[in-house]
């Protein structure tokens, strides 16, 4: 796949929304309820403009370093907001917060509490996700589900962290079948924490499905997919 030309982004932007549409449909949601991330790792700042140029609102960035530049270059007016997508470590989230408008990969107490302490001292409220590790998978980050269970009643207590829901990243299957039971696990576990009685934390936000699964994932409830190859093309390795 070349995703070098402009009219190939437009075209592809337009096939993924169009996608998603149809699977919001299936599942009887409101299209409306669910929006693109482009993840642009590796993507240059004039491609990622032409995403914009496209339709393309929420700019999904995985390394600090990487998205600064970036942000520089295409700014966040227009309607444009960043998200930070990738693991987030702990020296870096004063630059972090407040540049990002939703951190999607909160994966520790630790880190949670690090976020709202740098949020309060920059007078703000950032939001995040709490990141799920669903598949139970060592390499990759996250809480377990009955670890999210257990921060939870902490994580209402700081006030300047807007917890708005979940992000996970199912292991990778041969078929985007073989992620909707993790979908739905997700789902399920939002459920379960939104009937808490909890404050400050809401489940409203589900940031699930990619390039591969990201239709599988509206029809379990994804609100935010987080997709870089089917608009961008092939990272380099
Ligand atoms: C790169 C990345 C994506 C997008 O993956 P694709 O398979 O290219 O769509 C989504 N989420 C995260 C956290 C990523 O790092």
């Amino acid at each position: 796949m070349d995703g070098t030309t402009k009219e190939a982004i437009a075209l592809r932007v337009r096939a993924i929304l169009a996608k998603i549409e149809r699977a919001a449909a299936r599942a009887g949601r409101s299209p409306a309820s669910i929006r693109l991330v482009a993840a642009t790792k590796s993507v240059s700042a004039p491609r990622i403009r032409e995403a914009v140029e496209a339709g393309v609102r929420i700019l999904g960035e995985s390394r600090l370093q990487e998205a600064l530049p970036k942000i520089e270059a295409i700014g966040a007016r227009d309607g444009v907001s960043w998200h930070f997508i990738g693991r987030l470590q702990r020296r870096k989230v004063r630059s972090t917060v407040g540049l990002f408008a939703m951190i999607h990969s909160v994966d520790s107490l630790d880190l949670a509490m690090e976020i709202d302490r740098r949020a309060a001292a920059a007078g703000i409220r950032q939001a995040v996700l709490l990141e799920v590790n669903v598949g139970g998978e060592p390499s990759k980050a996250g809480f377990t589900p009955s670890g999210v269970a257990e921060v939870v009643q902490g994580l209402d207590e700081l006030a300047h962290l807007e917890v708005k829901g979940l992000m996970a990243i199912p292991p990778l299957g041969e078929q985007p079948e073989a992620a909707r039971l993790y979908f739905r696990q997700v789902r399920q576990l939002a459920h379960v924490l939104a009937g808490q009685g909890l404050q400050r934390v809401r489940m409203d936000e589900l940031s699930m499905g990619m390039s591969q699964d990201y239709e599988v994932a509206v029809e379990e409830g994804a609100t935010l997919v987080r997709i870089g190859t089917a608009i961008f093309g092939m990272r380099p390795a």
